[in-house]
């Protein structure tokens, strides 16, 4: 059954839920205060597979968040909406030792098992 739905806030949390919500035939309508707050200020880099992190609940999610930007970008232009504001372009690790560095590597490797779009 097709709704009237109202999102509040057009965050990149909002703005994919609302899209995705109009994709399906319901009738949306997103209200944003006009301050914007998380998207406005972030700087677009997706790469949580590197995290020291140990919450898995936190991990499953923004790992599967960043693994879904692809599926986004691939629908979004789909139905004519390309952008080239996005490019995959590796990560940059800066470290203070050589047990850091090797460690975050170590994890990358390990990470990369379970998900393959960590690339090189
Ligand atoms: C400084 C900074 C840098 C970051 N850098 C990165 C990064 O490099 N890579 C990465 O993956 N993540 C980054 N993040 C995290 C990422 O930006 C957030 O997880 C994500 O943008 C959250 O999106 P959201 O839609 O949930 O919230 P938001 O983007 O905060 O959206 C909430 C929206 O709701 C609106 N709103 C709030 N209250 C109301 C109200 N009462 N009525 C109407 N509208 C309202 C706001 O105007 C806003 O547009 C960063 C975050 C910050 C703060």
């Amino acid at each position: 059954m097709k709704k009237k739905i109202a999102v509040i806030g057009g965050g990149i949390v909002g703005a994919t839920a609302s899209y995705y919500l109009a994709k399906a035939g319901h009738s949306v309508s997103v209200f944003d205060s006009g301050k914007g707050q998380a998207t406005a200020a972030s700087a677009g880099i997706i790469c949580p597979w590197l995290s020291r992190r140990r919450n898995k609940k936190w991990y499953r999610l923004v790992s599967e968040g960043a693994a879904f930007y692809d599926k986004l970008l691939a629908d979004l232009a789909s139905d004519g909406l390309k952008t080239d504001a996005y490019a995959r372009c590796g990560a940059l690790i800066l470290g203070q030792s050589v047990d850091y560095l090797q460690e975050v590597h170590d994890r990358a490797l390990e990470r990369r098992e379970q998900a393959p779009l960590i690339g090189n």
